[in-house]
């Protein structure tokens, strides 16, 4: 460890803790304690802060006050992880039809942290944390940075979208607490022209940062420029992809050519969803003290270990807005047999969605599918509440882009009578990436799922030949 490594972690992680009303360094600490569990101990943890959130949700939220009454069920007959499944599941719609009853009225509006999935999924769906929760994130992310041999103060390069690198002003203090004690330096991966990924390698040579994190498509783009260029490279520790499914192929050529091993991560902010893989690459460790996982089918009746089927999540972390039995949209399935690493949590075998195919344009430059929910937006520009209204007027969206290369867009509005013209700027952006490609916008009453019953924001025929 560098000192700067063991000055942010004593002094700046605790001084960001004070100023910023988070506790992610006491999360942390707790986070070390309880990797020393046994799976049982795991297990006991889980069950009693279920029935603390159980209840808690059942006294402070109208919603399931509402639904316990209605399924004759009292907060003590959830004691376990066990009976869980004597709840429904809560789907994107629940939340969206009950959206205002599912705050605590006991958790003061001074404490939320409202937050938006942005659209990567598909559909937009607005929720709210607080930063207990965030902290949880943190405190995770960081243990298993430590995993890798990283260590909070270590630099880190990060390559994506909204959903992992949110811009903040270097002068706020979200900005701030991002470079000075995370040390995450941010770059967006919506442009991946020639110029772009030249601007990001030298970025990256300056940074020399210890770790790469991003999408894996982004990273993957950026490392097949640094090979087709035969660029020099800077020694790097570790790969770190999250944001979307890591295709194999990704996976193998940027161990390539960052010369590293690749670690996924797969989370989901609403649910509070956060597992890592290890070194020993067998799955993704589920972080249990912050949520319990679950399997299961489209009704909810769980789905034995092994089994592919809809990731169902309750957040244990979650006091604000409680998402109890939540299905994420996701599917995949557990692994049935502990790691070899000896870790106590359970493993996640593989996710099946999200996956982060690639589309192109005429040019064969490919089109990260992490900017395609972005160009929903005027001028590609999410930070802006203007743009944001219109957003949220859109229900749904499915991008199809056929065996020609040419883009179909169907959108489905919340209010079907609302004048399609204000929508004209979802062409031409498209038109403005998919260089060469007929882009038809289509409104629609209902956007088709495909064959697996997942909903898929983009479906793609097209695979280019040069
Ligand atoms: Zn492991």
């Amino acid at each position: 460890m560098t000192p700067y490594n063991i000055i942010d972690r004593y002094l700046f992680l605790p001084l960001g803790d004070v100023v910023y009303g988070s506790r992610v360094a006491a999360s942390l600490k707790e986070m070390q304690h309880t990797a020393t569990f046994s799976a049982e101990e795991l297990r006991r943890l889980q069950d009693s802060k279920l029935q603390r959130l159980v209840k808690h949700s059942y006294d402070t939220v109208p919603y399931y006050h509402r639904l316990f009454d209605r399924l004759k069920l009292k907060p003590e007959d959830i004691h376990s992880c066990d009976e869980l499944h004597l709840l429904p599941v809560l789907t994107k719609q629940t939340i969206r039809d009950n959206y205002a009853d599912l705050f605590s009225t006991a958790v003061s509006p001074k404490r939320w942290r409202k937050s938006s999935t942005g659209g990567s999924t598909g559909t937009p769906l607005q929720f709210c944390t607080d930063n207990v929760e965030w902290s949880s994130w943190k405190a995770s992310t960081l243990r298993a940075w430590e995993w890798y041999g990283l260590h909070l103060g270590d630099k880190i390069f990060s390559l994506g979208g909204s959903s992992i690198n949110k811009r903040k002003a270097v002068t706020s203090f979200k900005g701030l607490y991002d470079l000075v004690i995370m040390r995450n330096h941010k770059y967006s991966s919506s442009d991946v022209t020639d110029e772009c990924m030249q601007r990001n390698y030298q970025a990256l040579m300056k940074l020399r940062p210890s770790a790469i994190r991003g999408y894996g498509s982004s990273l993957y783009i950026l490392a097949r420029y640094i090979q087709t260029h035969n660029l020099p490279l800077c020694p790097i520790k570790a790969v770190l992809t999250t944001g979307e499914v890591l295709m194999a192929e990704y996976r193998r050529t940027l161990e390539e050519v960052f010369n590293a091993p690749v670690y996924d991560a797969y989370g989901a902010s609403d649910g509070g969803i956060l597992s890592h893989e290890c070194p020993c690459h067998s799955g993704l460790h589920i972080t249990e003290e912050s949520c319990i996982i679950e399997i299961t089918d489209l009704q909810g009746n769980p789905l034995p270990d092994g089994t592919v089927g809809h990731v169902c999540t309750t957040d244990l972390d979650n006091f604000v807005f409680p998402f109890l039995r939540y299905h994420v949209g996701d599917m995949a399935y557990l692994k049935t047999e502990p790691c070899a690493c000896g870790r106590p949590s359970r493993l996640i075998g593989e996710v099946m969605g999200r996956a982060g195919k690639l589309m192109y344009n005429k040019q064969g430059v490919p089109i990260s599918p992490t900017i395609l929910p972005m160009m929903f937006y005027p001028n590609l520009d999410y930070h802006n509440r203007e743009y944001q209204k219109r957003y949220y007027k859109i229900d749904r969206f499915q991008i199809r882009q056929d065996k020609q290369g040419d883009i179909l867009i169907l959108l489905k509005l919340k209010d079907p009578s609302e004048p399609h013209e204000q929508f004209n700027y979802i062409i031409d952006n498209y038109r403005n990436h998919f260089v060469g490609s007929e882009v038809t916008l289509r409104f629609v009453d209902e956007i088709p799922t495909l064959p697996s019953g997942k909903e898929d924001y983009c479906v793609s025929e097209y695979d280019y030949q040069a």
